[in-house]
């Protein structure tokens, strides 16, 4: 029986062309900070676990004091913060499987520690005995998940181009018989016991862990390098190299070069395949030990170089028999994971490193700090969008792992911490720099393109050589003690053979039996054969039918895979899109926060402006209330003073005026008396010179002696009625220039001729010539016009041109009572029958009568009410206004009785009248009062107001 040859089952379906999937995810660079314990317990401590991801950092007392008290504690943040009680195990669980499972599922992975000299970062990585740090862990994980699938050793072959080739199986028989033979492949120690006891027991076999959904359907190989970087310089720690007893030769460093993917490898470094935990260990170790000779050798300081384990993982789908390793170089997936014990992060002067050893710790230092530049450069550049270019090619380390940054993978670090005070200012460097590493973005490594075969060839491939042996077990296959008794069974089956030993030359029936037998033998076995092809038969149809089946579900599973990368790609666009919005959302938060920040700025800029301006109003309001009240006040002073001025102004040109024309009018008495002694000397005349020295007496004072309280009636402008002058007056050129008292004289001189013609008096005449009476063609004396003589008082003689016509006894008065007159309860009243009464006479008044009185009150200072009724005639001007004659004026007095007694006025004395009473009146009443036709002005307020002016 054979198994089915692939050749007759379906074509391989070919692997789909690996696309370059767009990878827009990226991941922060995940930092863990371990706590290491103190030393001693007596040490002080200076870092303290605050939660399972922040970690505080205290100042010793000795720092406190020296820096005046400048440094603060200091909180930093990480991933994850693991204390002092934390296993190896809790660690490698959440540090580095995660990476494990990534190199399985072909990804790369960076796991780096870092810290000062002393803080358990190669504790940390490699662990001790019994307490196996990261490296250890993470090799058993690997084989304790990939074991069961592992390739032979060199299918998988190295290039010297960080490529990966594979052999069939022939060609890998041959290399491994030809190593065999060289002695230089190790035999993969049966048992961990067996190992050296300083790594035998790293990992208690109860911590083993494996990794999930690893795929059965591939062979894998690892790979093993172990690299240290001391001065800048790469030394292979694995190369074998013949030992020279007496004169060691120094190791050679090896270079960096660019594989045809750009990805970053030693040139010339050995890769160890190894086959299970104990031999990766045990390639560790030499290593270890190589490191440590040679520092030995060299005076070098181990804490000054740098450490790298390259975990390479070689991966293959196998053939669709589920057999072999798919002979196609294409097909074959290396993933690596470089775990790297860093160099001591102090600086150099704590080294107290001399001479050469100076400089070497300088570029060490060097290295590290290329490190830090890069990890700076690239936060920048991920965080400002710039593309400022990153110094990987200034130190080894980040040279060789540029493409972590640059490319894809996962990056970790772990920060050793040592707690102790001593270390404090170095720890601080460490944890500003690992919170900075935190902020740099690796882009996530995408999934392995799925390969076109159908799962499970393996399990069917074990499945079916299973069923073989079984099988040929049953029909005589490979003859084995159980196999035996089956053929036995199978051979009891057969017709027995018949005796076939020939006694006799003659015996012919032995030999016919036998050949009998033996046909029937031979026909059985056909027979069966005939079976067994037509089983074969059938199974093999059966299986094409079930591989036909198997590919169709394939192809359906392939296309439905297809479709499902592509719906992924569109998540991750989508993925991508929102993650470009959020950032973009984030920028715009962040402005808006500016701007708002600026906009309350400027308001409160405007709002303090705004009350500033306020003040500054009111201030100026206030200024300008104050300007105009100063104004106001300024204008009141000066409309006082120009009033006061005026007034006193008014006052002495008046009384100049009084006293030019006083003198004038005294001139021109001496002047007519003058004239008057002239002329009696010509012509004897005897009455004459009897007037003069009255005329002497009777005008002392032209000036008026007092003001009444009731309205002035006395005109201002005076006319000398044309009717009245028979000559133009002599030295006035017009009338309004001509002063009252002038006036009156010279109506005085001639009213002796004019009474004969019948004229009539003004009462100013009257005033002056109280107690003279007006009689025929003389003077009579008559006693002033008291009220009690009112009755007794002859008639005034009446000019009778200008007399209005009146019937007999039908005169019409204007009765003209000011509204400031009071009312007396007097008995005797003068009875005016059909009066006109008025309180100020009106030119419509007066053109109907043809008489006027005026009642005029005044008190006394003794308290006496004097009531004058001044009477006159009314007459028609030329210009076709009224015009009134003063003729008579009757004087009331009425007495209180309580008051002191009034001093009386000597009323019989005609000689010597009161100066004040007559003089008064001829103010108020001068000598006549015309109103033009249309006038309604009020004469006496006329009058007033004439008065003023200058
Ligand atoms: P580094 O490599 O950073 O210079 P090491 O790993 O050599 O420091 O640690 C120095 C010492 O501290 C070692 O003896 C180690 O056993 C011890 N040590 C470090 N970390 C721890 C830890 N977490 N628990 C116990 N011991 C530790
Ligand atoms: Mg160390």
């Amino acid at each position: 029986m054979s198994r089915p040859n692939a050749n007759t089952k379906g074509k391989t379906p070919r692997r789909p062309v690996p696309k370059k999937q767009v990878n827009n995810q990226k991941d922060p660079v995940g930092v863990y900070c371990r706590v290491r314990p103190l030393g001693s317990e007596d040490e002080e401590c200076c870092v303290e676990v605050i939660s399972s991801t922040t970690i505080q950092l205290h100042p010793p007392d000795g720092i406190k004091a020296n820096r005046n008290g400048e440094f603060k504690e200091t909180q930093y943040s990480f991933k994850k913060v693991f204390g002092i009680q934390i296993s190896q195990m809790e660690l490698f669980e959440d540090v580095a499987k995660p990476l494990v499972d990534d190199l399985i599922h072909c990804k790369n992975g960076l796991l780096f520690t870092y810290g000062v000299t002393g803080s358990g970062k190669t504790y940390t990585m490699t662990g001790s005995p019994g307490q196996g740090g990261l490296l250890p862990r993470s090799l058993d994980m690997i084989f304790n998940s990939i074991s069961p699938y592992q390739a032979k050793r060199y299918v998988f072959k190295t290039d010297d181009k960080n490529g990966m080739e594979v052999q069939n199986q022939v060609d890998a028989l041959l290399e491994r018989q030809k190593r065999e033979s060289q002695q230089s492949v190790p035999k993969t120690p049966s048992s961990r016991q067996k190992l050296d006891p300083e790594f035998a027991d790293m990992i208690n076999p109860q911590e083993a862990c494996r990794a999930e959904d690893v795929d059965e359907d591939s062979s894998y190989s690892v790979f093993v390098s172990y690299i240290e970087i001391y001065n800048n310089y790469i030394y292979d720690l694995l190369e074998e190299l013949p030992i020279d007893p007496i004169k060691p030769k120094p190791p050679q460093s090896k270079i960096l070069r660019e594989d045809q993917n750009h990805n970053m490898y030693v040139a010339g470094c050995t890769e160890v395949e190894v086959k299970s935990t104990e031999e990766a260990f045990e390639v560790f170790w030499r290593g270890q030990k190589k490191r440590r000779i040679a520092n030995t050798q060299l005076n070098r300081e181990s804490s000054r170089s740098h450490s790298v384990f390259i975990i390479k993982l070689a991966q293959a789908p196998l053939d669709a028999d589920g057999d072999n390793v798919l002979q196609d170089k294409n097909q074959v997936n290396v993933s690596q994971l470089c775990l790297v014990d860093l160099a001591g992060s102090e600086r150099t002067s704590r080294t107290r490193a001399e001479g050469s050893r100076l400089r070497e710790a300088g570029n060490i230092n060097q290295s590290l700090m290329t490190l830090r530049t890069c990890i700076e450069v690239l936060r920048e550049n991920q965080m400002c969008g710039t593309n400022k270019m990153v110094p990987y090619r200034d130190s080894k380390v980040t040279h060789l792992f540029k493409n972590y940054f640059d490319g894809e993978g996962k990056v970790r670090m772990v920060v050793c911490v040592n707690p102790k005070a001593e270390d404090y200012e170095e720890t601080m460097l460490v944890m500003r720099f690992a919170e900075m590493t935190q902020e740099v973005e690796v882009a996530r490594p995408v999934d392995r393109p799925i390969c076109g075969f159908a799962a499970g060839r393996r399990q069917r491939n074990q499945a079916f050589k299973e069923e073989l042996s079984r099988r040929l077990e049953e029909r005589g296959g490979p003859i084995d003690g159980e196999t035996l008794s089956v053929m036995n069974q199978l051979m009891q089956s057969f017709p027995p053979l018949p005796p076939s030993e020939l006694t006799d030359p003659t015996d012919d029936h032995t030999l016919p039996r036998l050949i009998e037998v033996l046909e029937k033998r031979h026909r059985i076995r056909q027979m069966l054969t005939e079976e067994y092809n037509k089983a074969a038969n059938m199974l093999k149809s059966m299986l094409q039918e079930f591989d036909g089946n198997l590919v169709a579900k394939d192809n359906f599973i392939q296309d439905q895979r297809g479709k499902l990368g592509e719906k992924d790609k569109m998540i991750q666009n989508q993925k991508a899109e929102i993650d470009r919005l959020e950032k973009k959302a984030k920028m715009l938060e962040y402005k808006i926060d500016i701007l708002q920040k600026t906009t309350n700025i400027y308001e409160e800029d405007k709002r303090s402006l705004q009350q500033e301006l306020e003040s500054r109003e009111q201030r100026l309001q206030r200024e300008l209330s104050e300007k105009r009240r100063m104004e106001a006040r300024m204008q009141g002073m000066v409309s006082d003073t120009k009033l006061k001025w005026e007034k006193e102004c008014e006052r002495r040109v008046n009384a100049k005026q009084m006293e030019m024309q006083n003198k004038l009018w005294v001139k021109d008495e001496k002047l007519k008396q003058l004239k008057a002694i002239v002329t009696e000397s010509q012509c004897e005349r005897p009455e004459k010179p009897q007037r003069m020295p009255r005329k002497d007496k009777d005008e002392p004072a032209p000036t008026p002696a007092k003001r009444s309280a009731s309205p002035s009636p006395v005109p201002v402008q005076v006319h000398w009625p044309p009717q009245v002058r028979q000559a133009p007056p002599s030295p006035s050129p017009s009338p309004s220039s001509m002063s009252v008292a002038s006036c009156i004289s010279e109506w005085e001189q001639r009213v002796p001729q004019d009474s004969r013609q019948g004229r009539v008096h003004t009462p100013g005449d009257t005033g002056r010539r109280r107690g003279r009476c007006w009689t025929g063609d003389g003077e009579v004396p008559v006693r002033p016009c008291d009220l009690e003589e009112l009755g007794q008082r002859t008639g005034l003689p009446v000019r009778p041109r200008h007399r209005r016509s009146h019937s007999a006894g039908a005169e019409r008065w204007v009765d003209h009572k000011p509204p400031s007159n009071l009312e007396l309860d007097t008995v005797l009243q003068p009875n005016l029958p059909n009066a006109i009464k008025v309180s100020a006479p009106t030119e419509k008044a007066l053109s109907k009568c043809d008489k006027y009185v005026l009642t005029h009150q005044e008190v006394a200072s003794d308290g006496e009410i004097r009531t004058k009724l001044i009477k006159g005639e009314v007459f028609k001007t030329r210009a076709g206004g009224q015009s009134v004659h003063f003729t008579d004026i009757e004087t009331l007095k009425q007495e209180c009785p309580t008051a002191p007694s009034r001093k009386r006025r000597s009323s019989g004395k005609e000689d010597d009248p009161p100066e004040g009473d007559w003089t008064d009146v001829e103010t108020r009443c001068a000598v006549a009062v015309e109103m033009r036709s249309g006038s309604k002005m009020d004469p006496a307020l006329h009058g007033c107001q004439k008065r003023r002016k200058p």
